[in-house]
Order: C-alpha cells, then structure tokens, then sequence
C-alpha cells in the first residue's frame, strides 16, 4: 500500500500532463514497411524504434527524464503552453505512424507487452489532452518544485551541476506560471486548495539557506549574479500564482466550482488507460462489493471463534460489526516497542525467505540481496516503508527495503502507529513490500523480461495487484500456521484495498456525500476516522488510481483460478509465479493472453 520508491516507477499521469515542446527535436528515420523483413528483422526495427520514441520524449518532457533518473535533461525545462499541446498530439500521430509498420505478430511475446504499452501511452497522451483536459482543471498540476527538490536532494552530479541545472531552469518559471495562469480555465475548488498547499511548499524550497548556498558554491561571478535575480523573479512568480489561485478560491464563494467528480464516462474511458483491466470499471465495482461482504463474513465467523478466548466473561454483543470491532482493537495492543520498529522488520526478511524457499512458492535470487535501512532524510516525508529499486540508469544498483524509525513521531502518534502496523499487520506489510510482493517482483522484472520501455511504462496495477496478491498466496501456503488472529487482521488489511475501490466509484461515478464515504470506511470496513479522512480528501484528488491494488489483484486471482481449473493436476504454483513475473510489469490481460 504504501508508495513504491523507485525511479523505474514514474508517475505516468503527472509526466503526461506536463510534457512539453523542446526546442530540438529528434528526426526519426522514416521505416518503410518492407515485405521481406522477417521476424528477426521486425524485432530488431521495433527495438530501434521504441528506443528513438523514449530519446524524443524525454526532450519533449524533460522532467519525466529527471523522474526516471536520466539527469541528463536536468537543465532542461519546457513551458505548458499551446505549443506544447501542439507538440505533444504532433508525437502521437507521428508514432502512431511509425509503429503501423511494424508487423505486431511477428514479435516475440516480450516485444508484444512492449508494443501493447506503448500504443497505450500514446493513447493516453492524446486523452489527457484532449478529453480528460487536467491542463484546465487542475492548478496543482503547475509546480516546478517536484523536479527542483529532486534535483537539489537527489545523489547525481556535483553541486555546481545541480545549481547549474537550477539556474537554467529559473530563467523560466516566470513564463511557466504565465501560461498555467492561461490554461486554467475551469478549476475545481479541492485542486485550487491542494496548488495553494504545494506551491506554497515550493516557495520553501527558495529558502534563503539556497541563496546563501549558491553564493558559497564553485559558480562563477556571473552565475551568482543571475542565481540571486532569478532565485528573486521566482519567489515572486511562485507567490503571485499563490495569490492568483487564492483570489479564485474567494470567487467560488459565489459562483459554484467545478466537480471534482469526474463522472461515468470519463472515469471508464480513464480506468481503461491506466488500469488496462480486462473488465470495466463498473464490473470491478461489483466485484468488489461481493469481496467486501465475503471479506465482512470471514471477519464475523473468526470474531465467533476468537471471541471466548479473549473475553472469557463478557458475550458477544449482537452487533456483529461492534463485535469485530471491538475485538481488532483489542488485539491492535500487541505490537513491537517504537524502537524496535526498524530492528524486527530486519529480522522478519530472512523468516519471509526461508519460507517462500521452503514452501517452494518462488525462486529468490540470492545474489540480489535486499538491505533493510532506515529512510534517508531526504525521502522521509511520512513515517512508512517503501522500496528503492534501482532505476534504469542505474543498472547494479542495490535494492533497499526503507524502514523510517518512529523517533520524530509523538507518543501518541507513535502508539496509533503502532497499533496500525501491530504484530500481525507488521508481517502482512512486510510480504507486501518485500517478500515475496514488491521487492520479488522487481526483481525478476529487472531480470528475466527487462526493457526500457517496460520500467518506463509498466502497469502499476499490476504492481500493486502482486503485492496484493502475495498477502493472500502466503497465507494460504500456510504463513503464520492458519493463526485465527493473522488471518483477522489480514481481512481488515484486504478490506482496505477492496473499500478503497468502492469509495473511488461511488465518489466519482454515483455521486456519494462524504457522510456517505466515511460511513463505508468507518462502518464497513473498521477504519479510525483520521484514516478514513484522509483516504476521502485523497480520493477527491485522484481519479481511478486507488482501484489499482484491488484490480490488479482480482484479475491474478482470477487468472490464477482460471489456469488450476484447466490444467487440473498438472498447476503448479512455483511454476505460476515465475511465469507470471518473467513478463515484466506488463497489465495482468496482456499476461492472461500470453499464458493462456
Ligand atoms: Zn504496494
Ligand atoms: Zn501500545
């Protein structure tokens, strides 16, 4: 659940919306579609030109670039304007031209995954820009602090590159913010607030420590001098945006703002390229109700069985849910002591080895160790777990399991955390991040079927889906010995992911009230309410996004399903998953039809 940290990890969506026109542009060869190539040949004309597609997008959004690793573009920086938008459908055609000559059977079953990933990230260019238009809608998607805190914070560079490359990109802002003033037609009051937040947040960034840093740095004089009028115009572009958005945020005093709501169609026509689930997203929904209600009665019949061992004298009260809920946060009192957080997380990922090898679940490539480590600094914006993995420019890199030690919290917050991520939960965190869920699977996504354009644009629900799927595999296989107490906290866990769905198209597609959203996470499915708060602020401001976990793990079950009723006794696990992953990040139906 928690974000995946890695640089071949990008957010698709934000770098689709601010991609931008470079002054130079790549000339792609023309391919003629000659008769005689074969299917080696085919492979080889394809490979070349997915590699020229990935060299021209990163001129045509450099900061995606500087998302993925490549710092090569750092200095860098395109304005969100009209000609932009013109260069950006200029590409769509284009490649769309291109790849037609390509003989799509004719590649081997990797290449296709690739293809098919390709074709949906032109589609989803085109769409973002001309039907979902989040360039008219959303203020928060105009801020150059993101790539500018990567820049400064990142290990790449010496410090004169990184204030070389700030500089460069100063000269800019002041157009930039000019044009995302134009763009903005229609803004929605929850984006207006969140682009006051985070811009605002930028500003900190043009801290005086950073003047006060270029002015002791190896820039030379002249530098300093456009350093300190720039570093100035910046400040006062990113504050007369603030005070712009501000003024609007008043208007809507008066006259209502747009819906955050995206609506049915939009939000089917966004599930199909962002997911790319072989269902639509209203038959996901029905899914998900029917897993909410089984998930709510494995819940009650585990609370019957727990219930005499907990509260010797008391009887179950009549309510079921009452009942559940009172005995998780019962339980939720058991947890490891706040400094040990980082140290028994350490100690669970050679246990989580030993058991997927003993299990015989999945073969864990021993020479790619994951190093537990306590979150750099400059990563911590919030008290979790993530995994780095070492993006496509950095190829050898290790793969981290970042653990953020609970020292800066209060106690209070310590104990809620705590309770949150208590015994059981702990264990069902760390097979979801590392073993056998996120960190397994990158791996073998590195390794057996690697492509630029895969760790470029590989499907995230996929991703999350794994690890998702990993929780349920390992209890099953027997993890924790059938513990009623696991299996009750790992239904409160799932429940989050299937609630999380149902909240996401409820809140966009029929139209439920907030009272109506916090009721379904509180009531149904045993959330605290700051949780459910937040999860509802965090729906408000996304779209489709949190139905990727649930999705994606549907569709593997499923498939998983469908392949042990067809093959009988022949099925084997072991050899499922390591088919499954040897596809790379592709979306689940692009691996369905490869197995099947
Ligand atoms: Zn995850
Ligand atoms: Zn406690």
């Amino acid at each position: 659940m928690k974000r995946i940290a890695t640089t071949s990890l990008l957010p698709l969506a934000l770098a689709l919306s601010t991609l931008g026109l470079s002054a130079c542009q790549s000339a792609v060869e023309p391919v003629g579609a000659v008769a005689s190539c074969d299917s080696q040949c085919q492979q080889q004309r394809f490979s070349q030109l997915s590699q020229q597609l990935i060299d021209e997008l990163w001129t045509l959004s450099p900061d995606w670039a500087v998302y993925a690793g490549n710092y090569q573009y750092a200095e860098q920086m395109v304005l969100p304007d009209a000609s932009q938008r013109a260069a950006q459908l200029a590409f769509v055609s284009r490649w769309r031209a291109q790849l037609s000559s390509i003989d799509k059977a004719q590649l081997s079953s990797s290449l296709q995954t690739d293809f098919a990933l390709i074709e949906n990230t032109l589609d989803s260019m085109q769409w973002q820009q001309q039907r979902f238009k989040r360039w008219q809608w959303d203020p928060a998607s105009y801020n150059v602090g993101g790539v500018i805190g990567r820049l400064l914070s990142e290990p790449w560079g010496s410090e004169e590159d990184k204030l070389k490359a700030l500089l460069a990109r100063m000269a800019k802002i002041p157009d930039y913010y000019a044009a995302a003033r134009i763009n903005l037609d229609n803004p929605t009051r929850e984006h207006t607030e969140l682009a006051i937040l985070q811009n605002n947040g930028t500003l900190g960034l043009f801290s005086p420590e950073l003047l006060e840093r270029a002015k002791q740095s190896p820039l030379s004089d002249a530098d300093k001098v456009n350093f300190e009028q720039r570093y100035l115009a910046s400040r006062q572009a990113i504050s007369s945006y603030v005070t712009h958005l501000e003024q609007r945020l008043a208007q809507m005093e008066n006259e209502p703002a747009k819906s955050f709501r995206i609506g049915e169609t939009l939000y089917e026509e966004k599930f199909a390229l962002d997911i790319q689930a072989g269902m639509t997203a209203a038959e996901l929904y029905q899914r998900a109700l029917a897993d909410k209600d089984y998930a709510q009665q494995q819940m009650l019949e585990l609370t019957k069985q727990l219930w005499p061992k907990y509260f010797p004298d008391g009887p179950m009260p009549s309510d079921s849910k009452q009942a559940i809920r009172t005995l998780i946060d019962h339980l939720s009192v058991k947890h490891v002591a706040r400094q040990d957080f980082v140290s028994e997380i350490e100690k669970q990922i050679p246990e989580l080895t030993q058991f997927v090898n003993d299990q015989d679940l999945l073969t864990l490539d021993p020479t790619k160790p994951l190093l537990v480590r306590e979150t750099p600094e400059y990563m911590r914006g919030f008290a979790g777990a993530s995994i780095s993995a070492p993006g496509p420019f950095d190829t050898g890199g290790n793969t981290y399991y970042n653990v953020t030690p609970l020292d800066k919290l209060s106690p209070e917050q310590a104990e809620s955390y705590l309770r949150e991520y208590n015994h059981w939960v702990l264990q069902i965190l760390n097979i979801h991040e590392a073993i056998p869920g996120h960190y397994a699977q990158l791996v073998y996504s590195n390794n057996e079927s690697s492509s630029l354009v895969k760790s470029l644009f590989g499907n995230g629900a996929m991703i999350e889906g794994w690890a998702v799927y990993a929780e349920r595999m390992m209890l099953e296989a027997g993890y924790g010995e059938f513990e009623p107490e696991l299996w009750l906290m790992y239904w409160k866990w799932n429940l989050r992911v299937v609630c999380n769905t149902i909240l996401d198209y409820r809140m966009h597609v029929l139209n439920i009230d907030k009272a109506q959203g916090l009721d379904l996470l509180v009531n149904e499915a045993f959330q605290q309410q700051t949780e459910a708060e937040q999860k509802w602020r965090r729906a408000t401001l996304s779209q489709v996004q949190l139905t990727s976990y649930y999705s994606g793990f549907r569709e593997i079950y499923d498939l998983r399903d469908e392949l042990r009723a067809s093959q009988g006794e022949q099925f084997n696990l072991k050899q499922f998953h390591q088919q499954f992953l040897s596809y790379g990040s592709a979306p689940v139906k692009e691996v369905r039809k490869l197995m099947l």
